[in-house]
């Protein structure tokens, strides 16, 4: 499958006029490469009303433009280049220094028609949803985190580090054709479980522990993002608790999840057993986040977001509980809505596996 990258332009293109500018200067790289497929570090494009678009970058990258359906120009300052009087920029791309360098450089040439426009999120809302080739990408992520998780659950034991185990499954992500982790892995063991993003420590893995893994494949730049929590061992009672009920709030958002259902809905389908069972205070993080080309993006699933679900938005569904000194779980999915039911795109099992 190939992408359309003049089709993503057409549709920004679409909404500029919303905004009232003739132009938007896009200067994210990762909205860069959505637009025209350069994946670079610097390099800027400007997509003007009428959908046509000129793209900018330096020496380093100039070749690769070549292959490109847009028309590419270099220039070692990549926004200076493109930025013209009125036009729009995204205010969450550039720093205030750039801002007032270009605004300074329009003001010296006599541009009339005012400075530079910061506008919101605009190429980001189109990419919440995603056409079929990217979901086949997203797909392909997370088929590799599933296989790594397989290939490595084996060597899980009692002596392994945190560390140990983070690197194992990163080196198997990578094996297996990753481009290479998706952000970076969390291990955490017996108490470490009580903290949501705790970073692997030489703390070993002893029996009785919870152990909650999260990590991801990014596959030609598209993320996977999955946590299984295991026991080393026969679960304590409280542990099988705490997993069965994070296990049935997991459930509970994975059905939620549908075209037109509210963000704060979904993350309340999962928070109100949670809640209901005493541990509201123990789950502090929304339920979930959009993937595709960020690790972390919209949408977002929250008691305080706002908006809706559409088709086609890979997002993922991970609750957790957390206590204190003790130890924590949390069960996460990367899904996509779907008109009649989400797909479940990581697919290694939600029973609690006891090594
Ligand atoms: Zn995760
Ligand atoms: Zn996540």
């Amino acid at each position: 499958m190939t992408i359309d990258h003049a089709a993503r332009r057409a549709r920004l293109a679409a909404a500029l006029p919303a905004r009232e500018v003739p132009a938007l200067l896009v200067t994210s790289p990762v909205n860069v490469r959505y637009l025209t497929g350069l994946v670079s570090s610097n390099a800027a494009v400007l997509v003007r009303a009428d959908g046509s678009a000129l793209l900018a970058t330096d020496n380093r990258y100039i070749d690769k433009t070549r292959a490109l359906d847009v028309p590419a120009v270099e220039a070692p300052d990549v926004a200076g280049r493109l930025a013209a009087p009125g036009v729009g920029i995204e205010a969450a791309a550039m720093t205030v220094a750039t801002f007032r360098r270009l605004e300074a450089g329009l003001k010296e040439g006599g541009g009339e028609g005012g400075g530079l426009v910061p506008l919101g999120p605009l190429v980001e809302e189109l990419r919440a949803v995603k056409d079929e080739a990217e979901l086949e990408l997203i797909r392909t992520a997370c088929a590799l985190t599933d296989q790594a998780f397989a290939d490595v659950l084996p060597l899980i034991a009692p002596g392994l580090t945190e560390r140990a185990l983070a690197r194992l499954l990163d080196n198997r992500m990578t094996e297996l054709g990753a481009d290479k982790p998706a952000f970076d892995t969390i291990v955490a063991a017996g108490e470490n479980g009580a903290i949501p993003h705790h970073a692997p420590t030489d703390r070993e893995l002893r029996a009785g522990d919870l152990v909650t893994m999260d990590f991801g494949a990014r596959y030609h730049g598209y993320h996977a993002d999955m946590t299984r929590t295991v026991c080393l061992g026969p679960p304590a009672a409280w542990q099988r608790d705490l997993y069965d009920l994070v296990r049935r709030a997991q459930r509970a958002g994975r059905h939620a999840l549908a075209p037109g259902a509210a963000a704060k809905y979904v993350d309340a389908a999962a928070r109100g057993l949670i809640e209901a069972a005493g541990h509201g205070e123990h789950f502090r993080h929304g339920l979930g986040h959009g993937v595709g080309l960020e690790i972390h993006e919209d949408p977002f699933l929250g008691p305080s977001r706002t908006g809706r679900l559409e088709d086609r938005v890979p997002i993922t569904v991970e609750p957790g509980i957390y206590l204190p000194e003790r130890g924590g779980v949390r069960i996460e999915d990367t899904l996509v809505t779907r008109e009649g039911g989400p797909e479940l795109f990581t697919k290694t099992t939600k029973e609690l596996l006891v090594l």
